[in-house]
C-alpha cells in the first residue's frame, strides 16, 4: 500500500548513478528518509531529482517503524524561489531545515510544524525578516516540547524583568537570576533586550493574528541590535539541547 503525503525536503544526497536519498518532512507521516530510485535520469517519475528546500507531492511505501522508505513519486509544487535570490535569506532556511531534522524524529507526524515551517519558507522567500525566522525556531523548541522557562528564574522563581535577568541555562531549564547563576556552572549571559524578543515570541498571539508572532521594529541586517541576541539566545538553546552546534550554524554569522 502506497502513501500519499505532501512534505518539504529537508536534505538530500546522491544515491549510486541516478538515485537520491531524499530526507522530507511530510504533513501526515512526520520526517521520512526516502530512496527515490533513478531520480535524476533526464526521464524519471521524479520529473528530476528531488530539490532541497521544495515542497511536493509524493506516495511512499512506508516501512515498519522508522528507516528507509521507497519513494515512488514527487511532484514539486513549490520551490520558494525567492531564497534564491537572497544568500542570506538561503542561509537562515538551510539553517531551520537543519532544525527540523535534527529535533524530529522519523514517522512522528507533526502536522502543525509541518504548516509552520511551510509559512516560515515561504515568509524568508518574501523577504521577510527576522521576527519570521526567530519566530519559528521558538516555534518548533515550543512544538519539540524544548521551550526554554523565560519569564522567572527556574531554581528560586524569582520573577526577573528588564535588566535584572542576565544568564539561561539549559540544564536547568531556563533563566536564572543573578544570585542562582552564581551556583550554576552550565549558563550563559544573555541580553535583556534579546530575552524580551524571545519572551514576546513565545506569548500565545492573539486569535485574530492566527498564531503570527508580532515582533516591532526588528531592522535587517541585525547586527549588535536586539534581534541579534535574541538569535544568539536561540542558537545557545539549540547547541545545548543537542550538545553540537548545527552544521549550518556558521552561515548565520
Ligand atoms: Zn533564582
Amino acid at each position: 500500500m502506497l502513501a500519499k503525503d505532501i512534505g518539504i525536503c529537508l536534505a538530500r544526497r546522491d544515491y549510486l548513478e541516478t538515485s537520491q536519498i531524499a530526507t522530507i518532512f511530510t504533513r501526515e507521516h512526520g520526517k521520512i528518509r526516502g530512496i527515490a530510485k533513478g531520480a535524476r535520469r533526464a526521464k524519471s517519475k521524479f520529473g528530476g531529482a528531488i530539490e532541497l528546500l521544495s515542497l511536493g507531492q509524493l506516495l511512499f511505501s512506508p516501512g515498519r517503524g522508522q528507516g528507509l522508505v521507497t519513494l515512488a513519486e514527487w511532484t514539486a509544487q513549490e520551490n520558494y524561489l525567492g531564497l534564491r535570490r537572497d544568500l542570506g535569506q538561503l542561509y537562515r532556511a538551510y539553517y531551520l531545515a537543519e532544525l527540523m531534522d535534527l529535533f524530529t524524529e522519523e514517522m512522528d507526524p507533526h502536522e502543525q510544524l509541518h504548516d509552520f515551517f511551510d509559512r516560515a519558507l515561504t515568509d524568508l522567500a518574501d523577504g521577510r525578516g527576522w521576527a519570521e525566522f526567530l519566530g519559528f525556531q521558538v516555534q518548533l523548541l515550543k512544538q519539540v516540547g524544548l521551550s526554554p522557562e523565560l519569564w522567572s528564574c527556574v531554581l528560586c522563581a524569582k520573577e526577573s524583568q528588564g535588566r535584572k535577568v542576565v544568564f539561561i541555562s539549559f540544564s536547568e531549564g531556563g533563566i536564572l537570576c543573578r544570585a542562582c547563576a552564581q551556583q550554576t556552572s552550565e549558563k550563559q549571559r544573555i541580553s535583556p533586550a534579546g530575552l524580551e524578543i524571545v519572551r514576546k515570541l513565545t506569548t500565545p498571539a492573539p486569535k485574530d493574528q492566527a498564531n503570527q508572532p508580532q515582533v516591532q521594529a526588528i531592522s535587517d541586517p541585525p547586527q549588535d541590535d536586539p534581534a541579534r541576541q535574541a538569535q544568539e539566545l536561540l542558537s545557545y538553546w539549540v547547541r545545548a539541547a543537542l550538545n553540537r552546534e548545527p552544521k549550518t550554524a556558521k552561515l548565520l554569522r
